[in-house]
């Protein structure tokens, strides 16, 4: 095993700043092969990043962490995901049921410091009975969507994971997504037609209005002071002094420093 750091991984990542969610997804499936794995909350990004998939047929599977308190619509989508896409999406959950951890530690997601406490047993957890079985994690992080995704890397180190994390549509724009949705007729959550838009836990996730921005319904409840679930380490922290663990062969061809071919 080899260290891959953050500083590497950003030089390769700004050679990619001009390439397109496609190509982008078919470069992790050629350096990482079977060792790649997207991962969506089934929101309107993550089923165009699907649909990708789909289209070119990649055969990437997708994790999704069931918290036990979404909602039916979001399960439905995954549903749709796996029987009209043809993807393989694998589902992931917490060791309790919400009613478990309730009557074993209160209803958490009410204070700050409980949030983060829930947010990390029903995400990240589930989330991490999956490490070891893969080098990458594709997600759907838009800078778009701005507040911390506004600077989100294409590349990024996952320390807890020991992966990289990509994300091929971080330069998509509003007006991209709009338009790849309504081209290819792409199956999304019903809740975003109903106000929401972003969709998380049915306890933590309201409709927002118009003038809100994005992530307002996300922990209303707690005001701004909680704005991410801790599942993308993007979202919190910069990561610039991370480092993870790969195979040298693995960590040459991310960086472009050998061509695998035989003379
Ligand atoms: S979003 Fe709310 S209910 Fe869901 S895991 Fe986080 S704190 Fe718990």
């Amino acid at each position: 095993m080899a260290r891959l750091t953050q500083q590497q991984l950003n030089k390769i990542s700004k050679t990619f700043e001009e390439r397109t969610p496609d190509d982008l997804l078919r470069w992790a499936k050629d350096i990482f092969g079977d060792r790649a794995s997207a991962i969506s909350a089934m929101q309107q990004s993550g089923s165009v990043m699907c649909h990708m998939i789909s289209r070119l047929k990649l055969d990437i599977p997708v994790l999704f962490v069931d918290t036990g308190v979404m909602f039916q619509e979001t399960l439905d989508t995954r549903d749709r995901m796996n029987s009209e896409y043809g993807l393989n999406v694998r589902t992931l959950h917490p060791e309790l049921t919400m009613q478990e951890q309730t009557e074993q530690l209160g209803v958490l997601y009410l204070t700050v410091e409980g949030q983060e406490e829930c947010c990390h047993k029903r995400k990240v957890e589930p989330l991490l009975k999956a490490k070891g079985e893969f080098d990458a994690l594709i997600g759907s992080l838009r800078r778009a969507d701005g507040g911390r995704r506004g600077v989100c890397p294409i590349l990024a180190i996952d320390l807890e994971m020991n992966t990289v994390r990509i994300n091929p549509m971080a330069n998509f724009t509003d007006e991209q997504l709009a338009a790849y949705l309504e081209e290819h007729d792409v199956i999304v959550n019903p809740l975003h037609k109903q106000g929401f838009s972003t969709i998380g836990c049915n306890r933590c996730t309201t409709p927002v209005l118009s003038h809100e921005v994005k992530r307002a319904g996300r922990w209303r409840h707690l005001g701004t002071a909680a704005a991410y679930c801790g599942i993308n380490p993007t979202d919190i922290g910069d990561g610039s002094e991370d480092a993870i663990d790969l195979p040298q062969d693995l960590i040459d061809r991310i960086l472009g420093q050998k061509t695998d071919f035989m003379i």
